[in-house]
């Protein structure tokens, strides 16, 4: 039978465990998920039907502090799903040394299938469901796939109707006007491009004469490609999502492509410049850097042996199997793990979050530099870790976020 995609994520921490000695009293507690929340909720659809949905929420480690994670809406969310998710959070957020333990929800819904009325109904019901769970120091949501701004607007309002004071801090991601953080929408595309940059320092590759394959053109992708080569001008010859994916070796417009993307329904089919490949092609392409920005399991063993690219920066959680990086560490591809690549996220949210609590905010210099200070002095811990232990990015990045919470749980000892 094929491995839960929990245990293939404990497969990866379990090899981190060993390296570093970690334990087995801790390593047990850190294994499992520590609470979980299943709602089964009703919407009224705009035809007057009731139809039934599933939600999650869970905590997975609040040793280190509360809960932190996105929330997904998609047809194929379950339980095993949301309880990975939000162990790989708890180890991002340490990774990054943020006041956090981690947390992921979802709902299991088609969410383009949805009228926006019936959206807002379905969030706002599946936010009363998970309120009791929710608050500014228990457990602090924020967008995921197919979540965004409007969906986090939704959740603060019916939060604070409930509540009885304006609750801003409760969720991140949320809009500038409410309490959200400028810069918030291209931090996690922006540390994948930070992270790529010092990965080509370390590779000493030339960032400014990369090319770049992107897998998914959602807000990772469509950020970690204009920030690449905007900020750091590397060439990125192709770029894909579920309806279509395009090539072009000069080079495409990034600005024109989101401006195509969101004057389609948020789409990039149909896009006029650049060749139309096909979706495997563009993982397989003889490019520098590769950026899976999409969902888990892009790269498995059955494609491991065919990615030409050197140098994979993942953008989206989980996007290479345990035995595809196997393959592709023995061929010398080095992968920059999800739990660093894509912490930028779940940083500038923790910067929302510190704002908001403040009610003081900051300007958009003030949060890149931050962002920026943060993501390399964690990939140079990763990369220190890296050598001491003789591993790879992705273990030495585990060992790196095991050794805090560990020491966490050690100092706050076992209840009772
Ligand atoms: P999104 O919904 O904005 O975008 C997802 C993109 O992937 C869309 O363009 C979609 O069309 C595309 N896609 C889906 N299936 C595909 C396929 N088979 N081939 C090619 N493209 C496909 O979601 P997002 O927020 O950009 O999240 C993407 C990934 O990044 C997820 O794994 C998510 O958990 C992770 N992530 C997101 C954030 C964040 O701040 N949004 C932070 C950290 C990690």
């Amino acid at each position: 039978m094929a491995k839960s995609l929990y245990e293939q994520a404990l497969e990866v921490f379990g090899y981190a465990a060993d390296v570093m000695n970690l334990d087995p009293n801790i390593r047990k507690f850190l294994e499992r998920p520590q609470r979980t929340l299943i709602v089964e909720f009703p919407v009224v659809m705009d035809d007057g039907r009731v139809e039934m949905f599933t939600g999650y929420r869970c905590q997975h480690n609040t040793a280190r502090g509360p809960a932190k994670g996105g929330i997904r809406y998609h047809p194929d969310v379950t339980l095993d799903e949301v309880q990975t998710l939000a162990f790989w959070m708890t180890w991002k957020c340490s990774l990054l040394n943020l006041p956090y333990g981690g947390g992921k929800g979802g709902v299991k819904v088609d969410p383009s299938k949805l009228s926006k009325h019936e959206l807002e109904r379905l969030s706002r019901r599946f936010f009363y469901e998970i309120a009791n769970f929710i608050g500014e120091k228990k457990d602090i949501p924020a967008p995921d796939v197919n979540t965004n701004a409007q969906v986090m607007a939704w959740y603060v309002d019916t939060y604070t109707m409930h509540a009885g004071y304006p609750a801003l801090g409760v969720v991140t991601g949320k809009p500038v006007e409410i309490g959200g953080s400028v810069g918030r929408n291209e931090a996690t595309g922006r540390g994948v491009a930070v992270t790529a940059a010092e990965a080509c320092k370390i590779l000493g590759k030339d960032i400014s004469k990369a090319t770049v394959a992107v897998q998914g053109f959602g807000n990772v992708g469509s950020f970690s490609a204009k920030v690449l080569h905007e900020d750091y001008k590397a060439k990125i010859v192709a770029v894909s999502d579920v309806s279509a994916a395009y090539y072009d070796p000069n080079g495409l417009d990034i600005d024109d492509l989101i401006a195509y993307r969101d004057s389609h329904k948020g789409f990039i089919d149909g896009y006029p410049k650049g060749k139309k490949i096909g979706h495997e092609e563009l993982l397989e392409l003889d490019v520098d850097i590769l950026v899976p920005a999409a969902l888990e399991n892009a790269i498995t063993e059955k494609n491991a042996d065919r990615i030409k690219a050197k140098l994979i920066v993942e953008g989206a959680n989980g996007p290479v199997t345990p035995e595809a990086d196997k393959i592709l560490l023995s061929n010398g591809v080095t992968i920059i793990p999800d739990i660093l690549a894509n912490a930028g996220g779940v940083t500038v949210s923790y910067f929302e979050w510190v704002q908001d609590l403040q009610s003081f905010f900051w300007d958009l210099d003030d949060i890149r530099s931050k962002l920026t200070k943060m993501m390399k002095a964690a990939f140079n811990e990763v990369a220190k870790a890296k050598e001491k232990y003789n591993v790879d990015f992705r273990t030495a990045a585990y060992i790196v976020a095991i050794d805090r919470v560990a020491q966490a749980v050690k100092l706050r000892g076992i209840y009772p």
